[in-house]
């Protein structure tokens, strides 16, 4: 076990590592943030922090001698990063977590192969490849739809495009930006749900309930918790986002994407090993939010309570938007998060508010 005051490494500093940190120095940890920007939300909020690439071999060893755990604020790191580190203090998840988790293609093969249901998808190399996908989409049954996505560094819809059996493969092919690609078929979902799940050194699991999360612009806008659809699909949801962080021996934060068919069948879309926009509400509804969590669980303390004591409603702030900033803090059942982020680009994550609705029996 990590005793307070030791000190976590954070690879990144956006918001997600400025929230994680925040919560270590609550539980009295020291956080040492390691970024590739000057100024970035999470070194505001610590004094030791390390500028620098990913793959600055010197600058990560020196960093892993000064931490006691690392753990990532997103799963798009060089494994080689990972290793580095790990030669001198664990880093959590483990690069098994990443190697997985970091490629479409791995994850959704992973994922059949523990029995989870994803929607139907084929690797697809070339646009060679994509024509004899859409012929055999025509074949099937011409007004199908399916999702182009890149096999790597997709997030918010980046590197995503809808494809119908007419499309052109030469034209669609050239949204891959010469990535591989994975070709999945479109689901017509009822809604989108997303289980997180924190699992602790000794095994221990914790699981908040399922929250609906609905998108804007590819980006998620709002969050719902807890999500509207029957105890049974939330126990089932729950079931299978533990499963999934068990048989991956995550130590951390496991984030389930998951769709809800219209015949109430859950298939996964994708997992994230870390703390996970759709679980900022935990900060302020739950008993334990997703970050001092993901502190407990890399440390090895005993993993807190993932009940909720509200319900709640999270908006995400997305580039002008934070602009209503006193709008939001004038509501005396609003959290208001501001991530101090200098520009706000459209699209940019500025930060979030969540309004509390307290729970009736
Ligand atoms: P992703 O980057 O995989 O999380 O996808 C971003 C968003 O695109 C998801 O949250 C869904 O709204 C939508 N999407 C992704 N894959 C599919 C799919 N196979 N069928 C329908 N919608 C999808």
């Amino acid at each position: 076990m990590l005793a307070p005051g030791s000190t976590i490494g954070i690879l990144g500093g956006g918001q997600l590592g400025r929230m994680t940190a925040l919560a270590a120095a609550r539980l009295g940890y020291r956080s040492h943030i390691y970024t590739t920007e000057n100024d970035s939300p999470g070194v505001q909020v610590t004094s030791t922090y390390t500028v620098a690439s990913l793959d600055d071999e010197k600058a990560l060893a020196a960093f892993a001698k000064k931490v006691d755990v690392v753990t990532y604020e997103t799963e798009n790191i060089p494994l080689k990063t990972v290793e580095i580190i790990d030669k001198t203090v664990p880093a959590r998840p483990g690069a098994h977590v990443l190697e997985i988790t970091q490629d479409r293609l791995r994850e959704k093969d992973y994922l059949r192969s523990i029995d989870v249901d994803t929607a139907p998808y084929r690797e697809i190399t070339g646009p060679e490849a994509l024509a004899r996908a859409l012929h055999d989409m025509r074949q099937q049954d011409a007004s199908q739809r399916a999702i182009l996505k890149t096999v790597r560094m997709g997030y918010d819809g980046k590197g995503q495009v809808t494809v119908r059996s007419d499309s052109d493969p030469t034209a669609t092919w050239a949204h891959m930006n010469g990535s591989l690609g994975i070709l999945e078929g479109f689901v017509d979902f009822r809604c989108e749900i997303s289980v997180i799940v924190a699992r602790g050194l000794n095994g221990g699991i914790a699981t908040y309930a399922p929250v609906e999360n609905q998108h804007a612009n590819h980006i998620l806008d709002t969050t719902i918790a807890p999500a509207r659809i029957p105890p049974e699909t939330a126990m089932r949801a729950e079931a299978i986002a533990r499963h999934i962080a068990e048989k991956l021996d995550v130590i951390g934060l496991l984030a389930v994407e998951m769709f809800v068919t219209q015949d109430e069948q859950i298939l996964v879309n994708e997992l994230a090993p870390r703390p996970h926009n759709s679980g900022h509400w935990t900060m302020d509804a739950c008993y334990t939010s997703q970050f001092e969590q993901l502190v407990r669980a890399i440390c090895g303390l005993p993993l807190g309570s993932a009940e909720a004591h509200s319900d709640a409603v999270m908006r995400n702030l997305i580039g002008p938007d934070v602009a209503r900033w006193a709008d939001w803090v004038t509501e005396p059942m609003t959290k208001l998060h501001l991530y101090g982020k200098h520009e706000a680009p459209v699209g940019r994550k500025m930060g979030h508010a969540t309004r509390l609705i307290p729970k009736r029996d």
